[in-house]
């Protein structure tokens, strides 16, 4: 058996899995949490035996060691487990690194250089990448968020403001969530048997993407510069007019960081309908609450109107596919989505909705002519343990 250790780095959080990238099987699962608080958390899950510790975790060295401690003592061990490369998710990769890239200083160097572009995101991944380099001695692949949206054409890609601001500050969508788009799209052809499809993908998770794929490549996303772009999400607003911005600022009276923060930590469902859980949002909306009410019927229309606009991009649609959070379990969403694009020839069979699985399945009803719906549940670190894989052959 070969495995790989999956890393998700963030500010004051260490994500990791175990993972046999050829079954699909994850060993172990595990989230240290509150890392420089007075008091961390780690939790390591290995089937259903869950071990916990809560102490202080200065930083992400002590995190990374205090699991690799729990790797000897609990298991399962990675020398047994036969672990091949550490696979580190990474958000930004700028137009620099458009595949997955095995790491050495200067990959290590150029990720934390693009702090500029993904501030809160980039400067923890370099860290991360960091302390497993001086602990683990396998090869480390970085997997890019923004890669597989290295394909869009010039035109999607390209913000029509001065060409020059736009050059000097690398101002261009590069999107994200990419490898759960690459993911559920080849996953989309691999269970339909083709690979010259059109695809939209939607990701609907707590952040949320669209994106355009034809024949397996990437035209067109949602989100851009940076994940704020697009659908209305959990917490970000999504597309808005940017006029609103120097509104906030001139009318309102806030500062940057304080728009920064209303739009992509206050807003969004949270913002329409004081939730960001789905589940919440759809559970008030059942009581009749009239936020909640708008909120789904925002997030809906928007939805729709992606929908329809990456059709247009595509030249006709053969796939629609729903994965994460909420387009994996709301079948009332889909349900909703769906019936308002019935114009494309979109349809689903209720009961092959209703129904609630892990594997990938159509949901258009039996001999259907039109365009497919799908869902395929996304699996980020699979894909991440896989392209680590391909990285290093
Ligand atoms: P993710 O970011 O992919 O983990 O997705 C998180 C989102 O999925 C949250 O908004 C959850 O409310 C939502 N979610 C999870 N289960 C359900 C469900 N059964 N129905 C609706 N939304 C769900």
């Amino acid at each position: 058996m070969s495995t790989v250790l999956v890393l998700n780095s963030g500010s004051s959080s260490l994500k990791y899995q175990l993972v046999n990238p050829a079954s699909g099987e994850a060993l172990a699962v595990g989230l240290v949490e509150k890392i420089g608080e007075p008091v961390g958390v780690l939790t390591h899950e290995v089937g259903d035996d869950e071990t916990t510790r809560e102490l202080p975790i200065p930083d992400h060295g002590e995190a990374l060691r205090l699991v690799l401690g729990l790797f000897d003592e609990v298991g399962p061990s990675l020398d047994e487990a036969g672990i091949v490369a550490v696979g580190h998710r990474v958000v930004h990769g700028g137009t620099a690194y458009s595949h997955p890239t095995v790491v050495d200083d200067d990959v290590e160097a150029g990720i934390a250089a693009l702090a500029p572009l993904a501030p809160l995101h980039n400067p923890a991944n370099a860290t991360g990448i960091k302390v497993a380099r001086e602990l683990l001695d396998v090869p480390h692949v970085a997997v890019f968020d923004t890669a597989f949206f290295a394909t869009l054409p010039e035109a999607a890609y390209t913000y029509a403001i001065d060409a020059a601001v736009a050059k000097a500050h690398q101002i261009r969508r590069y999107g994200f969530h990419g490898t759960s788009h690459e993911y559920v799209s080849q996953r989309v052809s691999e269970v339909l048997g083709r690979q010259d499809l059109r695809q939209i993908v939607l990701h609907l998770g707590n952040g949320a993407s669209a994106s355009a794929v034809a024949s397996g490549v990437a035209v067109d996303t949602s989100m851009g510069l940076t994940p704020l772009e697009g659908l209305v999400m959990g917490t970000r607003s999504g597309d808005l007019d940017p006029a609103i911005v120097f509104h906030l600022r001139r009318v309102a009276g806030l500062d940057v960081d304080e728009i920064d923060n209303l739009l992509n930590k206050q807003s969004g469902l949270k913002g329409i309908a004081g939730r960001n859980d789905m589940r919440e949002v759809r559970s008030a909306a059942d009581d009749g609450d009239p936020a909640a009410l708008l909120a789904l019927a925002v997030y809906r229309h928007r939805l729709v109107k992606y929908v329809g606009a990456y059709a247009a991009v595509l030249g006709g649609l053969d796939v629609l596919t729903f994965t994460a959070g909420v387009g994996e379990n709301s079948a009332p969403l889909r349900q909703e989505v769906v019936d308002a694009l019935g114009f494309l020839g979109l349809a689903v069979d209720p009961e092959k909705n209703a129904v609630r699985s892990k594997e990938p399945r159509v949901i258009s009803p039996d001999g259907h002519e039109g365009p497919l719906v799908m869902v395929v549940p996304t699996n980020e670190e699979l894909a991440i343990a896989r392209l680590s894989v391909a990285a290093i052959s």
